[in-house]
């Protein structure tokens, strides 16, 4: 049997294709790689927008590259699909062509209509359904959004002429389409349907109040399906074969399988420009109460994980502020040493609230704060407090799971860039109490796909991780004292940063 997976890492920065082989003693070796940049758009204040016609381009042109350098078509056995969730696509099902640039996650244009709804007292039903606040970063209101702004397209809509999708979806549609559009198949996968604010999460199906909530019809939307199913097969005219699509998840669930983060307290974190933890709860959800986000960790025949999220604005970002802003260092890597020269934070805390704080806090209008200065603060004592700011945010998400009453961590498994700094890891070890594990391959975005698609067409027996190299790790060894005094400093600084996000009118 052709022993190797295609993987499409489809990111908000970057489109790339990934060969890896399934090794005989078990495991997937990523054996080729090609990655193009994406441009960015930003039409007004608050909108971002991706070409969709260039990321398919760049899906093509990568997946070539990287199918010449592992020896041709015929040794892959299937493609695995991840990608950048909740961008949303509107097309033309004859032509295969976009009708608008797609709308990007971090897009806030639908502000607005999310408000209405939540002013409207509609948030707790959708909450309950779906797992989701009412925010402009799900895809519901972006496809409403798209269906008014295109000319015609809601009539079109109701004739079966234009589809939505996400970026999974818009991919596997031009995988499978023939020149006239003949052949696609117009599928999303439970993960990345579950970031809409239209799939019910008990039943991994659309529910048509919530459609008719958003006003997106029904006849627009994608077929659910698992993780790992047959999700079409690609038109042989583009890579010389008819290869089987057979998985596909949205790229903080692929990194969960990635990581193996298989079984309830397992969770991940990567911390990249900002920071994504998905916790896996188990086979049963877990409503969270302290406003972190439930989905779908994956979803694969019988076997559904449930997960928790939460998202961290700033991590990567305020260390690229010291050095782009400050200009108090001039590579990422020279904070470790900054920091680790301190005997300790001197007092000083950073809420690096530069766009608002995520979970569990939610306050858009908080920005960047720094307490506890005195005339001894410089320098390396601002590098050492961003550094200690991604500990401090990880253990607020640890202890809103906590209150959720989701299963108790085993150990948190991190990838990303600011993972390279092994003072902040130790810290997150320190401050939240948990063992930290950093595998040796980093890709685990692409290689939680290559999984699901290996398991999907058979070539691996099941989703466990089988690294070749031991991962590293870092173990708690802060006394509780410390500790305690560290996270009290902390919580004061966020209490500041938020009453300053709320001046007193007086
Ligand atoms: P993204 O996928 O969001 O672009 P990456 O995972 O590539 O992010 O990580 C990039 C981030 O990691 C940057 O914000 C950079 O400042 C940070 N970073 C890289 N190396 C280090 C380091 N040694 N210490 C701290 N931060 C680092």
């Amino acid at each position: 049997m052709n022993r190797l997976i295609l993987a499409i890492d489809q990111g908000t920065t970057s489109t790339r294709a990934i060969a890896f082989e399934a090794a005989p003693e078990g495991g997937l070796q990523p054996v080729a790689v090609s990655q193009i940049e994406l441009e960015q758009h930003f039409p007004q204040s608050g909108w971002v927008e991706h070409d969709a016609a260039e990321i398919w381009d760049a899906t093509l042109q990568t997946c070539r590259a990287v199918i010449a350098e592992a020896g041709g078509v015929d040794r892959f056995a299937a493609i695995g699909i991840t990608n950048q969730r909740e961008t949303s696509v509107l097309w033309d099902v004859t032509t295969g062509e976009p009708l608008h640039r797609a709308i990007v996650w971090q897009d806030r244009r639908t502000a607005d209509a999310t408000s209405k709804l939540a002013a409207a007292g509609h948030e707790p039903r959708v909450q309950a359904a779906t797992g989701l606040i009412l925010d402009p970063y799900f895809s519901a209101s972006k496809f409403a959004w798209l269906l008014d702004a295109v000319p015609g397209a809601r009539h079109r809509a109701a004739k079966g002429e234009v589809k939505v999708g996400t970026i999974e979806t818009w991919l596997i549609w031009k995988l499978t389409a023939k020149k006239n559009g003949a052949g696609a198949r117009h599928v999303t996968d439970a993960t990345n349907a579950s970031r809409t604010s239209l799939m019910d999460l008990a039943t991994r199906r659309w529910r048509p109040d919530l459609a008719a909530l958003f006003n997106v019809p029904m006849a627009v939307l994608p077929e659910i399906r698992g993780c790992a199913d047959h999700l079409g097969d690609c038109e042989p005219s583009l890579f010389g074969a008819a290869l089987p699509i057979h998985g596909a998840a949205g790229d903080q669930q692929a990194a969960l399988v990635g990581h193996g983060a298989l079984k309830a307290g397992d969770a991940k974190i990567t911390y990249g420009t900002g920071a994504f933890l998905v916790a896996n709860v188990g086979a049963a959800p877990v409503a969270s109460t302290s406003r972190l986000l439930g989905t779908l960790g994956y979803a694969v025949g019988d076997d559904v994980a449930w997960a928790l999220e939460g998202s961290i604005f700033s991590a990567g970002s305020a260390i690229q502020w010291l050095r782009d802003g400050l200009k108090v260092i001039s590579e990422s890597g020279e904070s470790e040493a900054m920091a680790q020269g301190l005997k300790d934070n001197g007092g000083v805390y950073l809420v690096p609230g530069f766009t608002g704080l995520g979970a569990p806090w939610w306050e858009p209008d908080a920005r960047g704060t720094i307490t506890g200065l005195t005339r001894d603060s410089g320098p390396a004592h601002f590098v050492r407090a961003a550094l200690e700011s991604l500990a401090y945010q990880t253990r607020d998400l640890l202890d809103a799971l906590a209150r959720d009453g989701a299963p108790r961590l085993k150990v948190l498994k991190v990838d990303g860039g600011v993972t390279a700094n092994a003072f902040a890891m130790q810290f997150v070890a320190d401050i939240c109490e948990v063992e930290v594990e950093r595998p040796a391959f980093q890709e685990m975005t692409a290689l939680g796909a290559a999984k699901l698609a290996a398991l999907g067409v058979g070539l691996i027996g099941d989703l466990e991780d089988h690294p070749v190299e031991a991962p590293e790790r870092w173990t708690p060894r802060m006394e509780a004292v410390e500790r305690d005094r560290l996270l009290g400093g902390w919580r004061g600084a966020v209490r500041a940063a938020i009453i300053a996000a709320n001046p007193d009118p007086t």
